[in-house]
């Protein structure tokens, strides 16, 4: 293991101070095994601290007397001040994370794109009034901050899944306590940089490094903490459900997702095999919405697979900081170690591996974490590699004869977050995309993804959605106002 030349020195950040731990866990560069930083582990007891400065600063501090065009300022600072650090976040993502450069690139430009919108979401007027039947009362609704959020986070998309969260809760008039993942720390040390500078009231953001059994568990069990906003695994959502249970907060999960991505013969074939390989190796498959099943029907499949497995075979594979790379690292070596098992497990259950399934080592990479794209075919439905997330590089491509097959296919998981279909038959691609049970769908197009619009799953993807009006509201209460009109004595009892 080598030492990068500027390691960096993460701290927490509670109550406006930058924090230590005891304990620190070192940082690698998944392309190298550099260590690019030490991030502190931080306690339950300074988690608890964390929630404690957010609770006072929510219950009695100034931030509560903040307009939303306060709110809107500084979200509007934020991401001015990003733009100004792009390549600077950009190149940092790109080597905590292992993806390509491209890729950090635009995840720090949506992340920028995201503050501004929640800046200007906050400003437009909401709230209702109601026609209720007494014309002496005035009923109406407005919204609240929920209290003190808990945010946490997964190691995909380190910038960008925070910032998902962040700027809705902070447009909101939420007070947060945010855990990154504890793989990918450097951006958000980076993020809190920025907040610092602002001089936002003390306790308004906390961010505690370390373990998700540790600061994850003690933030979803706080009686203080009024809800958990939580992306990452189903498991870990599951437990979050839990232990969140202990006083009702509300919860938002989003979780895993095995997408199919269903091809009909009528598609276009170039457009497809090429969105059939951004769908999976973008982000070398550690994406949640990746189109992990390809369904091919059976009159162009051999046609398909036979374009599919040429064209990801060519795919470079390397360091993201290099621009002849077409696809990155895996995140840790835990993580290309459960891909390669799930590899294994597909080829012991009689799966035909066309392409890829190894690490890959020659050429300077023995000293990071590279999967080669993967591509099975004649899987069968129960397969593991069919049915559960491997999160990496690895697609598998079954073959459908009828809509009717292709749609029972496509439903059968018990994930739901994304799909797409593929057909120059705008009817029935509509028909089939309704029926596909998934939160996140495309047509003849796969991965593109707004601030403006929802995002997130049925089934077992999770619950709520991030982004666009549906993301403000989860971080708002609703109340409702009845004003009477005419102050006099209900009457009810006798005098
Ligand atoms: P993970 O569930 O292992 O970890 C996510 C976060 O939860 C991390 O910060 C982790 O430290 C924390 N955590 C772990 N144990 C915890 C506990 N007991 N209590 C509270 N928090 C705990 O997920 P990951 O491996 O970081 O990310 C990959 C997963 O995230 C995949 O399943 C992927 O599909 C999912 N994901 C979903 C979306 C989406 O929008 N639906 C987006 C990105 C990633």
């Amino acid at each position: 293991m080598t030492i990068a030349t500027d390691v960096l020195y993460l701290k927490s950040y509670i109550n406006g101070e930058w924090v230590e731990a005891e304990n620190t866990v070192e940082v690698i560069n998944p392309a190298n095994q550099e260590v690019i930083a030490t991030a502190p582990r931080m306690s339950k007891e300074q988690t608890e601290e964390a929630i404690r400065a957010a609770r006072v600063a929510f219950d009695e501090g100034e931030w509560k007397n903040t307009t939303a065009k306060d709110r809107s300022n500084i979200l509007n600072a934020i991401a001015n001040k990003l733009e100004e650090r792009l390549e600077e976040f950009a190149t940092l993502e790109t080597q905590d994370n292992g993806k390509l450069y491209a890729e950090a690139e635009a995840d720090v430009q949506d992340a920028i794109a995201c503050f501004r919108y929640y800046a200007g979401i906050i400003l437009h007027p909401d709230g209702e009034t109601y026609h209720v039947p007494d014309n002496n009362v005035q009923a109406m609704v407005v919204k609240e901050p929920v209290g003190v959020a808990g945010l946490i986070v997964p190691w995909n998309f380190p910038l960008l899944m925070s910032v998902w969260k962040i700027a809705p809760a902070l447009a909101a008039g939420n007070t947060i306590v945010y855990k990154p993942a504890e793989v990918t720390p450097v951006t958000a040390f980076k993020l809190f940089e920025i907040l610092h500078e602002l001089n936002l009231p003390k306790g308004v953001v906390n961010m505690v490094f370390g373990q998700g059994s540790i600061i994850g568990q003690t933030i979803s069990e706080s009686n203080d903490v009024d809800m958990v906003s939580f992306t990452g695994s189903t498991d870990v959502g599951r437990g979050i459900m839990r232990a969140a249970a202990g006083n009702l907060k509300k919860i938002s999960l989003e979780l895993g997702g095995k997408s199919p991505n269903i091809v009909f013969a009528d598609a276009d074939l170039e457009v497809a095999v090429d969105y059939g390989l951004f769908g999976i190796f973008l982000g070398a498959g550690q994406v949640c919405s990746s189109g992990s099943r390809i369904l091919v029907q059976d009159t162009i499949y051999d046609e398909y697979v036979k374009r599919y497995v040429e064209r990801a075979a060519k795919i470079k594979v390397g360091p993201g900081l290099d621009p002849e790379t077409n696809m990155g690292a895996i995140v840790s070596e835990a993580q290309m170690n459960s891909i390669l098992g799930y590899i294994e497990k597909g080829k012991a259950e009689g799966a035909t591996l066309k392409t890829g399934g190894y690490r890959l080592t020659e050429n300077g990479l023995d000293k990071g974490f590279f999967i080669a794209p993967t591509v099975f075919t004649d899987v069968t439905p129960d397969m593991t590699i069919v049915r559960e997330e491997i999160f990496g590089p690895v697609v598998t491509i079954q073959k459908f004869s009828t809509e009717e097959e292709a749609v029972r296919l496509a439903n059968d998981t018990d994930f739901g977050l994304a799909g797409g279909v593929f057909s120059n038959d705008g009817a029935k691609a509509l028909r089939v995309i309704k029926q596909v049970r998934a939160g996140i769908t495309w047509v003849n197009d796969y991965h593109p993804t707004y601030v403006e619009a929802p995002w997130g799953g049925y089934k077992q993807s999770g619950i709520g959605r991030s982004l666009g009006k549906y993301s403000l509201e989860e971080f708002q209460e609703v109340k409702q106002i009845n004003i009477r009109l005419n102050v006099e004595p209900v009457g009810w009892f006798p005098q």
